[in-house]
C-alpha cells in the first residue's frame, strides 16, 4: 500500500492477529442480526415494486409501508416511522419529543445533558420564542448518571413525584467521553422501573447503537427508540432520513408530529429513496461489523502505542465510537490528516482546526465520504482542548477503514 511505512504495516498485522477473536464476536453479532433482517423481508414478501417510491402525497406507498414494518420487525416493536424527509438525528429527536410532551409535562433526562444539539430543542439555550419544547411549556429535569450507571433510585423517586411524561435516556456516550455507553440490558433494567408508572414514555436517544447487539432497546422496553439514517441503519447507502420505531401508540403520536394531526403517517411520498434504505438495511449489520472492527483497530494501535483509548480493544461495545486522547493539538490534526488522507472522496484535502457555530472550541474533523456528514464512513472529529480526545467512528468497508487508520498510526507515532 502506497505511503504506509514498514513499521505501521508490521503493527498492523499483528494487531489482526491478537484481534482475530473479537473480530469473530462482531461478525457473530451481524449473522444474527442479518437473520432478522432477512427474516424480515421473507415475512413481509419485499418485491420489486417496493424498491420504487411514489409521488405527490404518497397514498398507498407500498415500498414505504413496507419498509416501516420491516423495521418494526426487526428492532422489536409495534410500529416505526422510515422517513428521508427526516433530515437528521437531531430532526428525529425532536419529532419524539414534540410528539409525545405536552404543556405542563415534564421531559427527565437521565443520562445526564442530552446530546448537544439538543439544547435549542428543549429549550437549555438559545433564544425565547424559538419554539422549543420550553416555549410550549414542556419542564425539563435531568438525573446524572452514578458511577457510569443510571441513577436507578433517583429516577424513581422523581416518577414517585408525579409530572413525568418522557425519561429521556441517550445510549451513546456521544461526546461525552466522561460517560459509559449503555447496554440494552441496563435500558430494560430501566424500562421495568418507568412501566411501574402510568402514562410516561421511555424514549431512546440509539444514534450510533443500532446492530451493535443483537437486540435494540424498544425489544427491552423502550417506548421509543430513535436514530439517523446516514449513521448504522442506513448502512451506508442512505442518502438522507431517520426514524423511530416503538409502540403503536408512541408511533402514532409521533406521526402527528412528523407530518400533522388527523394525517399522520399515511402521507409522505418516498421519491426515489426506497432502494437505498432497504438495500442499505440489508447492508447495515455488515457496515456496522466494519466500523466496529476499524474501531477495535485504532483501539489496539494506539492503546499499545501509549494513548489512552475508550473503549480498551477486547471491552464490550455498545456503540461504534471509539476515542483515543491524543495529548496535544499537533497529534490531534495528525490523526485527522491521516485518516482524510486515508478515505475514498477528497484524499488530498488537510483538515484544519476552525471556529464552528455553536461551539466554544475549534474543532478538526475529518470526512472523506460519500455522504455528506454520514458517520457511519470512516470519520474523525476533536474539540481542540484537553486532553485532546478525538472522536474516531465508521468505516464501510473493514477493509478500506484500516487503511486510514494506518495513515492516522503513521502520522501520529512517526
Ligand atoms: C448523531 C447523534 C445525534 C443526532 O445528530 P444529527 O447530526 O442531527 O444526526 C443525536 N445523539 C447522538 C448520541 C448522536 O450520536
Amino acid at each position: 500500500m502506497k505511503n504506509i511505512s514498514e513499521k505501521t504495516l508490521l503493527a498492523v498485522k499483528a494487531a489482526e492477529a491478537e484481534l482475530a477473536a473479537v473480530f469473530a464476536k462482531f461478525d457473530g453479532t451481524a449473522k444474527t442480526v442479518a437473520e432478522k433482517i432477512l427474516t424480515a423481508f421473507y415475512d413481509n414478501r419485499v418485491s420489486e415494486a417496493h424498491l420504487h417510491g411514489t409521488t405527490g402525497y404518497g397514498y398507498d406507498d407500498r415500498g414505504r409501508d413496507t419498509l416501516e414494518r420491516i423495521y418494526a420487525q426487526v428492532m422489536g416493536c409495534e410500529a416505526a416511522l422510515v422517513r428521508s424527509s427526516i433530515v437528521s438525528g437531531t430532526h428525529a429527536l425532536a419529532i419524539g419529543l414534540f410528539g409525545l410532551l405536552r404543556p405542563g409535562d415534564t421531559l427527565l433526562s437521565v443520562t445526564g445533558k442530552p446530546y448537544d444539539t439538543l439544547d435549542e430543542v428543549i429549550g437549555i439555550e438559545g433564544e425565547a420564542g424559538s419554539g422549543s419544547l420550553s416555549d410550549f411549556g414542556v419542564r425539563y429535569e435531568q438525573t446524572d448518571m452514578k458511577n457510569g450507571f443510571i441513577d436507578y433510585e433517583k429516577v424513581e423517586k422523581r416518577l414517585h413525584k408525579g409530572g413525568v411524561k418522557v425519561v429521556f435516556v441517550q445510549r451513546s456516550k456521544g461526546y461525552a467521553a466522561d460517560r459509559r455507553t449503555l447496554p440494552v440490558e441496563e435500558i430494560g433494567r430501566l424500562a421495568k422501573i418507568v412501566h411501574g408508572f402510568d402514562n410516561v414514555y421511555l424514549v431512546v436517544d440509539n444514534c450510533y447503537g443500532e446492530f451493535v447487539q443483537t437486540s435494540e432497546p424498544v425489544a427491552f422496553g423502550a417506548d421509543l427508540q430513535i436514530g439517523s439514517l446516514i449513521k448504522n441503519p442506513g448502512g451506508g447507502l442512505c442518502r438522507t432520513g431517520g426514524y423511530l420505531a416503538g409502540t403503536k401508540k408512541a408511533v402514532e403520536l409521533c406521526s402527528y408530529r412528523l407530518t400533522s394531526p388527523g394525517i399522520g403517517a399515511e402521507v409522505g411520498a418516498s421519491l426515489e429513496e426506497n432502494r437505498n434504505m432497504y438495500q442499505g438495511l440489508f447492508f447495515a449489520p455488515t457496515v456496522v461489523a466494519s466500523a466496529l472492527k476499524c474501531a477495535a483497530l485504532a483501539s489496539y494501535l494506539f492503546g499499545k502505542a501509549g494513548f489512552r483509548v475508550s473503549p480498551s480493544y477486547g471491552e464490550e461495545r455498545y456503540d461504534i465510537i471509539q476515542t483515543v486522547d491524543l495529548g496535544s493539538e499537533e497529534n490531534i490534526c495528525a490523526f485527522c490528516r491521516g485518516i482524510q488522507s486515508g478515505s475514498p472522496i477528497d484524499s488530498y484535502v488537510t483538515p484544519e482546526p476552525w471556529d464552528m457555530p455553536g461551539y466554544t472550541d475549534r474543532v478538526v474533523m475529518a470526512a472523506g465520504t460519500f455522504t455528506s456528514g454520514a458517520s457511519i464512513e470512516l470519520s474523525a472529529d476533536a474539540p481542540i482542548r484537553p486532553p485532546y480526545t478525538v472522536y474516531f467512528q465508521g468505516g464501510l468497508t473493514y477493509e478500506t477503514g484500516r487503511i486510514g487508520i494506518m495513515r492516522a498510526y503513521d502520522e501520529v507515532v512517526k
